[in-house]
């Protein structure tokens, strides 16, 4: 069998959508997620039609309608993509055709209407067709009202993209955060479009800061999780990058790094996913 170096991280992705099963897991009032296709998709159902937020791979479609269809018989009217990224926004054109008016940062717009190159995951995205670009954007902050329900859109600023958002359910207080936050994996961290390890850790803060322990909060990956989760996140991307900035500054080289292990303390527990620990290490080291 190939590794994932061998296979490349993008097309691993697409296979693992192409055989995966899509959970639907209920969250809060007429919210819920849909888990298995790339990131996580919200989805909240009502007379205005559905609302999604984040598309998933295209290979996925013939999973995902049926979990659509299992949540109530409303047509797609919306979707809102956290950021640029194939996993989160491949889905597009289709949904678009569907019926989805697409609203997204300014950003997300511009990487998808180019081709761009993500050194991290050594793939070059052609761009995307007409089709499957936002038809609203903005720049820092944005409102939106459907089913009854007020979104909140805010810009973090460069994070794990350029082009990251955060949307919030206000009623539910529920919050999507996109792939500032990979709950229990070491998260990617796309430099080649603006992201980084202190822009991660800045994302991080600001969630923290909107969120009660009685808040929902979506993950681009992994489980629904709460606000003690997201702080043990914090927590370990502070730790990693102080234990990898110290060897940094200590003229070690990426390979010196890595044979330091400066993420063990944490590899059980977040690194046995595609990012393994050498390679977060390397996302860490690029960017203190
Ligand atoms: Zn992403």
């Amino acid at each position: 069998m190939k590794t994932i170096e061998e296979t490349g991280i993008v097309p691993t992705m697409i296979n693992a959508a192409s055989q995966a099963k899509i959970d639907v897991h209920p969250l809060r009032r007429n919210i819920s997620v849909l888990e298995g296709s790339g990131g996580n998709i919200a989805v909240l159902t009502g007379k205005d039609g559905k609302l999604l937020i984040d598309a998933g791979f295209t290979v996925s479609k013939p999973r995902i309608v049926p979990a659509l269809d299992s949540l109530s018989p409303d047509p797609i009217t919306q979707l809102i993509n956290t950021h640029w990224h194939i996993d989160h926004t491949d889905g597009n054109a289709w949904l678009h055709a569907a019926g989805a008016a697409i609203t997204a940062h300014e950003n997300t717009k511009k990487h998808l209407a180019t081709s761009t190159r993500v050194d991290g995951w050594s793939y070059t995205f052609p761009p995307a067709p007409a089709e499957a670009l936002p038809t609203t954007t903005f720049r820092d902050a944005h409102r939106l009202h459907h089913n009854d329900t007020a979104f909140a859109l805010q810009y973090y600023g460069p994070a794990h993209t350029d082009s990251d958002i955060s949307v919030v359910f206000e009623e539910a207080d529920v919050i999507h955060v996109g792939d500032t936050w990979w709950n229990g994996f070491y998260p990617f961290i796309d430099y080649s479009t603006g992201g980084s390890i202190d822009g991660m850790i800045r994302a991080t803060k600001r969630n923290l800061s909107v969120v009660t322990d009685q808040t929902i909060i979506i993950p681009g990956h992994g489980p629904v999780g709460n606000k003690a989760g997201l702080s043990q996140y914090y927590d370990m991307l502070v730790s990693i990058r102080g234990n990898v900035s110290t060897l940094k500054s200590r003229g070690k080289s990426l390979e010196e790094a890595i044979a330091a292990k400066p993420t063990a303390a944490y590899d059980a527990k977040w690194g046995q996913f595609l990012m393994t620990p050498a390679i977060f290490t390397q996302l860490v080291y690029s960017g203190v």
